[in-house]
């Protein structure tokens, strides 16, 4: 049998739902043709939501980020701010990050992503009574926030174990994590972007014990520092591994780099056929998670919408304020009116989702689509007054 023959039968196999192994993905994600690639991972989808394949989702939510001061200095972000930088560290008040909870659910959002550093001062007390404050005030809204890397950090500075922090912090009104900090998680490309984190095998292991507690989440992946395609492939089976244990990802998401304004400035980002390949062999590859996100925000409207044809079955969120990703380069914004264009456009019909993916609106008739306007994303600009934002993004964020 040929080479080209050996492809086409795990292709076959994987497009009828085969468990394919990490060697069998790493060839097809490297030399299956991109179409073929995209072709296999759609009937995947198709198949798993056999009823409603005709639907892709999205969610409106807002990224509240409370503070950019972080002792970990990930070489990718372009957001952080040293502890010493007095000038440009900034941090948000409870009455602040209050008035962003209430013009979230003015707005219709679900969900909050409270999003920062890990700040030298901030243990568990810090997230318990902003959490408290935030579900007494705002019981609708889902926080879906944080991910291993913080946990691990409050825990430290608190002095208690990761299992009491997320008992403690779960107990206050988070209600998910958003798998935050997974960039890449095998050791070299991990060292390489982020050495003071914790290692991808602990990142894991707290969400193992995340799930464990009740606590699901979602699982992410930052493409395009100079990992090669089989630490890709490696990141998606360390994570399928735990997957097949807890059942608690609910989502994989994969992102690119962006490359301004921070210290690995030049390095090849992912092109955006290879962020395509990665959309279909997650869905293939990663047979134990039920939903794949495209992503528009750093890659583009079009892609956002090719994604959806390559296994994608969500397209994340309208995000009414978004810094960080912005910070290092993202320019991309949308609102709620052009997203239900964008997937009507790619051939489906919009619904609006909650976190854990129940549709809430389903956009069947033009006739009745929401017309509200103010459901755009955007930059904060306490965020830019801080000092950590690029010129250009000061352009955005007065448009
Ligand atoms: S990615 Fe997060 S942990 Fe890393 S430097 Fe930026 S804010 Fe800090």
């Amino acid at each position: 049998m040929t080479e080209k023959a050996d492809l086409q039968t795990v292709l076959d196999r994987a497009a009828a739902g085969g468990r394919i192994t990490p060697e069998e993905a790493l060839v097809l994600y490297r030399d299956a043709p991109l179409h073929a690639l995209g072709a296999a991972a759609d009937a995947v989808r198709r198949r798993r939501y056999a009823g409603t394949e005709h639907i892709a989702t999205y969610i409106i939510e807002r990224n509240i980020n409370y503070t950019n001061v972080c002792v970990t200095a990930c070489k990718f972000c372009a957001f952080y701010s040293a502890p010493k930088d007095t000038a440009k560290g900034w941090t948000r008040d409870l009455d602040d990050i209050l008035r962003r909870c209430a013009e979230t659910v003015e707005l219709g959002g679900t969900q909050i992503m409270f999003q920062g550093g890990h700040h030298p001062d901030y243990g568990v007390e810090y997230y318990e009574k902003h959490f408290a404050a935030i579900k007494k005030e705002f019981p609708q809204l889902v926080i879906h926030s944080l991910g291993a890397s913080e946990v691990e950090h409050m825990a430290r500075i608190s002095g208690v174990s990761v299992d009491e922090a997320i008992t403690r912090i779960h107990e206050a009104g988070l209600d998910s994590f958003a798998g935050a900090g997974a960039e890449l998680l095998p050791a070299r490309p991990r060292k390489a972007i982020a050495p003071l984190k914790e290692s991808g095998e602990r990142w894991l292991e707290i969400m193992e014990i995340a799930h464990g507690l009740g606590v699901e989440s979602t699982s992410t992946m930052l493409m395009g520092t100079g990992e090669t395609n089989a630490e890709r492939i490696e990141h998606l089976r360390m994570i399928r591994d735990v997957q097949d244990r807890t059942g608690g990802f609910r989502a994989f998401i994969p992102y690119t780099y962006q490359p301004e304004n921070n210290h690995l400035k030049g390095r090849t980002q992912a092109t955006l056929f290879e962020y395509l390949r990665m959309i279909a062999i997650a869905r293939l590859f990663m047979d134990n998670i039920a939903h794949i996100q495209g992503s528009w925000l750093t890659t583009g409207k079009e892609v956002g919408q090719l994604s959806l044809h390559y296994g994608a079955d969500d397209l994340g969120s309208i995000m009414l304020e978004e810094n960080v990703v912005s910070s290092a380069g993202a320019k991309h914004r949308s609102n709620r009116m052009e997203i239900i264009d964008l997937i009507r456009k790619a051939g489906r019909v919009p619904a609006q989702r909650a976190t854990t993916y129940e549709h809430l609106v389903v956009h069947d008739d033009p006739a009745n689509d929401p017309v509200d306007d103010r459901v755009v994303s955007h930059i904060s600009s306490t965020a830019i007054e801080g000092g950590t934002a690029h010129p250009e993004l000061k352009l955005l964020a007065s448009n």
